[in-house]
């Protein structure tokens, strides 16, 4: 398999590679029930990463981030966070030691919720910061409800923290180390769809996870695997390609313009 992953490479063949775009996986560390790792969302974003990047052709995946913002998620043993500042800079320091190297299109590919804000505050301050950069950030699930059919997952759209879909997308990647026998979840019984609510997830479920954990089956995983890969790689052979131009043409001169 040609070598895409930074970790496994050296310095003469990460040159040989001809290199000019990076895939940023980043993750965190913190209980995902008791039938699921702690390191699910780095392992998630990794194993994604490492699919695209092997479909396309100068893309380099670099090593997971398997800590991340996880503050809200101090449940149960065991949660290791970063602070939302230090995850911030991390992120900005990455960025900035990838384009010192010539890597000015980047992909921060995210599997976890709490990194949301944090990527994009690093993504958006570097920007400013260094223009000719190209900068993208992409949380794997959010593309699901349009790309898959209605009737893929069975209880609460498939969603939650280690629910239906993240169990499912598990079984898929790495089934030895799942243990479907301990799958459990809770579903809140309120909690708004539009209005950005601010949980602790003990507040939300009395197990290490939310959504129906024992819905999940590789099947699933499978076929959430293949349209975010599909998806991504499309994307990703535009972006090694031609990096974020947008083209702008005149509004009068678009089409029902
Ligand atoms: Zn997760």
């Amino acid at each position: 398999m040609r070598p895409v992953q930074l970790e496994l490479l050296n310095t003469k063949s990460f040159l040989a590679g001809g290199f000019d775009t990076a895939i940023v996986p980043i993750g965190a560390c913190e209980s995902h029930g008791d039938h699921m790792p702690f390191g699910t969302d780095g392992l998630t974003s990794h194993a994604l990463a490492v699919k695209i990047a092997l479909a396309c052709e100068k893309t380099v995946v670099l090593p997971p981030h398997y800590l991340g913002m996880s503050d809200h998620y101090r449940h149960q043993p065991i949660c290791i966070s970063l602070s939302n500042d230090t995850q911030v800079r991390v992120l900005e320091d990455v960025l900035g030691s990838l384009q010192h190297w010539g890597i000015e299109k980047v992909l921060i590919l995210n599997g976890h919720d709490g990194n949301i804000p944090c990527a994009e505050i690093a993504a958006r301050n570097v920007k400013v910061r260094r223009k000719s950069m190209s900068i993208a950030v992409f949380d794997w699930w959010v593309i699901l409800q349009q790309m898959l059919p209605a009737d893929t997952f069975e209880v609460w759209g498939g969603w939650g923290h280690a629910g239906e879909v993240e169990t499912s997308i598990g079984l898929a990647l790495f089934p030895e180390l799942m243990n479907m026998a301990d799958a459990r979840g809770q579903i809140p019984t309120r909690l708004d769809g539009f209005v950005k609510e601010i949980w602790t997830f003990d507040e939300i479920t009395a197990h290490g996870a939310t959504g129906a954990a024992h819905k999940g089956t590789a099947e699933k995983g499978e076929k959430i695997v293949e349209v975010v890969v599909r998806y991504m790689t499309d994307y990703m052979r535009r972006f090694e390609r031609d990096g974020l131009v947008y083209a702008p043409v005149d509004a009068t001169e678009y089409p029902g313009g």
